[in-house]
């Protein structure tokens, strides 16, 4: 994805968003983000959600459904400050760019 590494703190902030109103499992996340244009393989997601869970920000568990298991994410309060100071970041962006 051209930008990719730009906006990767845009993408992470999303899935803290979405973590943050309700347990989600990854494959729920690519298509959620794929809805959104972010185009993330498995390969990109997986590693980038053990890292921001190894980081705090996440915290998982596992559910099984049947005869598989999968790994539920849910923000921690790490993440849910992380997801605020962003905001207020982005709305202060926001209000410059629309002022130029
Ligand atoms: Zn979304």
């Amino acid at each position: 994805m051209e930008h990719h590494d730009r906006l990767s703190g845009l993408v992470r902030l999303h899935v803290f968003h979405h973590a943050a109103e309700e347990p989600i499992c990854g494959q729920w996340m690519i298509d959620e983000l794929a809805r959104h244009g972010y185009r993330l393989s498995p390969g990109t997601l997986y590693p980038m959600l053990a890292k921001v869970e190894r980081d705090g920000y996440l915290t998982s568990r596992s559910e099984r459904d049947g005869r598989t298991v999968r790994e539920l994410y849910t923000v921690a309060d790490k993440g849910r400050e992380g997801l605020a100071v962003a905001r207020r970041r982005l709305h202060e962006l926001i209000r410059k760019t629309g002022q130029e």
